[in-house]
């Protein structure tokens, strides 16, 4: 057997118990507004602590979790538990920022959706305008008309919604004038060389320009680099996520870096206050 085939039976094997045995854990990475450099956002995005393997990317299993219908029970915990590492974090006395979660196509699908993220925040004490939902553009255009109604149904509630992976999916102006949504967010193969491929750099042009358009914000994903960030820049995109500012963290070293920030912002403004 190859290796990539052994990993995958052992990940599905482990699948069942890692919920059980609270091997998933949630990491964070921010979000920052290009202009003012100030983070937004933070993206929660779910590992696996594997017992034998290490730390496992969500890519890895996601997937197996959707085949298996881990998914939903899965989902919910990285709902709730976002919501709860926000709410804390808020509490804490930290300015409140959005806490970003990625929801799969199956998980839209369920049908009291609504009604369980209501619960969640209610659960939580986290207020709707700081969650944001993150949905792919290829799950929105598998069936519009549906998309459209339950993300009214999300934008009602105040929650902010935004297209992942978007330029991967297909969709057309008429449908994106119809969805309810707050963000285009790039996908981050258009990124990766977009300082050498023509094809690219001008699918990125045009997603920023439509989106700056129908005035929605628009957030590159995977900026690894200063030129990739200067590229934005002389486009007018407003925010980025990426390696260059900071890899995804866990829980407590996202909770110095927001810190740190503050800090800085205080030291700065306290700088102003004297100087005048
Ligand atoms: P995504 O939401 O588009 O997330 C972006 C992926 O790119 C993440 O991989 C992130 O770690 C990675 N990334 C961030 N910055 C950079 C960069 O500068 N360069 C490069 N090359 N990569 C970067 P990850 O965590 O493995 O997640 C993969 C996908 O799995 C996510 O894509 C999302 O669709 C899904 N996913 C992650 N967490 C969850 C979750 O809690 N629930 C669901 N349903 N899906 C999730
Ligand atoms: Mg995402
Ligand atoms: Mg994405
Ligand atoms: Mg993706």
């Amino acid at each position: 057997m190859n290796q990539d085939a052994e990993r995958r039976l052992v990940l599905e094997s482990g699948l069942r118990r890692a919920l059980e045995n609270g091997e998933f854990c949630l990491h964070y990475q921010p979000k920052v507004d290009i202009a003012s450099g100030r983070i937004t956002a933070m993206e929660a995005l779910v590992r696996w602590e594997h017992p034998e393997l290490g730390l496992v990317p969500a890519g890895d299993f996601i997937p197996l979790a959707e085949e298996t219908g881990l998914i939903f029970p899965l989902g919910e915990w990285v709902l709730e538990q976002a919501c709860r590492q926000n709410r804390h974090w808020q509490q804490e006395g930290l300015v409140p920022l959005r806490i970003a979660v990625n929801i799969s196509g199956y998980q839209l699908q369920q049908k009291n959706f609504i009604q369980r993220i209501r619960e969640i925040l209610a659960a939580t004490g986290m207020e709707a305008r700081y969650l944001e939902i993150e949905i792919t553009e290829t799950v929105v255009m598998q069936n519009p008309d549906f998309a459209v109604a339950l993300l009214k149904q999300l934008a009602d509630l105040g929650v902010h919604i935004a297209i992942d992976d978007f330029g991967t999916g297909y969709s057309s102006l008429a449908h994106l004038k119809r969805f309810s949504v707050n963000t285009l967010k790039i996908d981050k193969s258009f990124m990766r060389d977009v300082e050498i491929n023509a094809t690219d750099a001008a699918i990125a042009t045009a997603i920023i320009a439509m989106g700056n358009s129908l005035k929605l914000q628009v957030i590159a994903e995977g900026v690894e680099t200063q030129g990739q960030l200067d590229f934005l820049k002389k486009l007018s995109c407003s925010e980025m996520q990426g390696y260059l500012f900071s890899r995804p963290l866990p829980a407590a070293e996202m909770s110095r870096m927001l810190r740190q920030v503050e800090d800085f912002v205080e030291d700065e403004s306290a700088h102003e206050c004297s100087a005048q």
